[in-house]
């Protein structure tokens, strides 16, 4: 959901991480129709370039608006003189509460885009908040919202227990940002959050945070292991319905993603992933 300034705003205490402290904004998501790996430092003195434009020439495009491209949209420019935010600049807030996205096709889209990062943030209470945000200080819009150089954004897709752990490891106290990399960055350099993230919390859950820190590669290994042995057991035509989108049944969002990326268990029935999550909880069980 790329900002239009005011709406993203720190409300009391809590901070939205698409608009966190006024000084940064993030546009990764934007325009929503946007090629996945696009990254935001990609091509920037092109950026640069046109999101002056865009910002200098609105009342022109608008005129002569056409449909947007996955690579860039003519509403998308610096929200203000210093070039410090970057957002929509046909958002209600911009335009005295007037919505002018439609003109570029893609309105609904546009309004409805809420990245993975900026909802698992939104459930961190004030002071996880602000010992994370600490991670992007100094940073401009640019490399705020890179997924490929802003820490705060590699390590929110692990979820809760992972970032409660390294909270309380942290004992509350924020990081530089050189710092939190070296100890922590093996988490997007050698995991993989839609594999690990479960199994990294729940074995967090039985022995600390400290386990993995230790040995990363440890833990990569008896993931492995684990999936391989689990790879050959499952057998879909052994399961009763009703069978649904693994996303669907009441299991942890990071469950359903080892489900799914780990072993290619897109749909299966409650009773089937109950027994399946306590073979590898009992395995978890044996980790140490
Ligand atoms: S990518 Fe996420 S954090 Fe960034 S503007 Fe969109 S919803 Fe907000
Ligand atoms: S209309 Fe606004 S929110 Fe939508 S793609 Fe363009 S700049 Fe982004």
């Amino acid at each position: 959901m790329t900002v239009g300034a005011r709406k993203h705003e720190n409300s009391g205490r809590f901070s939205s991480l698409c608009f966190p402290d006024g000084k940064k904004n993030c546009f990764y998501c934007c325009p929503p129709i946007r090629d996945p790996e696009a990254d935001s430092l990609d091509q920037l003195a092109e950026k640069i370039r046109i999101f002056r434009l865009n910002r200098r020439n609105l009342p022109g495009n608008r005129q002569n608006a056409g449909e947007i491209r996955g690579d860039s949209c003519w509403g998308l420019g610096f929200l203000d003189a210093e070039e410090k935010l970057i957002g929509c600049l046909l958002h209600p807030h911009q335009n005295q509460g007037v919505d002018l996205r439609h003109a570029t096709g893609y309105r609904s889209k546009c309004a409805g885009t809420l990245c993975q990062e900026a909802v698992v943030f939104s459930r961190l209470n004030p002071v996880r908040q602000q010992f994370y945000l600490a991670l992007s200080e100094g940073m401009d819009s640019f490399h705020y919202s890179s997924r490929r150089a802003n820490p705060l954004m590699k390590i929110l897709p692990w979820g809760a227990p992972v970032l409660e752990a390294i909270f309380f490891f942290e004992q509350g106290r924020p990081l530089a940002r050189m710092d939190f990399i070296s100890r922590y960055g093996f988490f997007w350099n050698e995991l993989n959050y839609r594999l690990d993230a479960w199994l990294a919390g729940e074995i967090i859950k039985r022995y600390g945070l400290k386990v993995i820190i230790a040995n990363p590669r440890k833990f990569l290994d008896f993931r492995r292991r684990l999936l391989s042995r689990l790879q050959q057991k499952i057998n879909k035509k052994a399961d009763n319905p009703p069978i649904l989108p693994v996303h669907q049944l009441s299991i942890p969002l990071e469950f359903s993603r080892l489900l799914k990326f780990g072993l290619n268990l897109w749909e299966a029935s409650a009773v089937k992933v109950g027994k399946l999550q306590e073979v590898i909880l009992q395995e978890v069980e044996r980790f140490t």
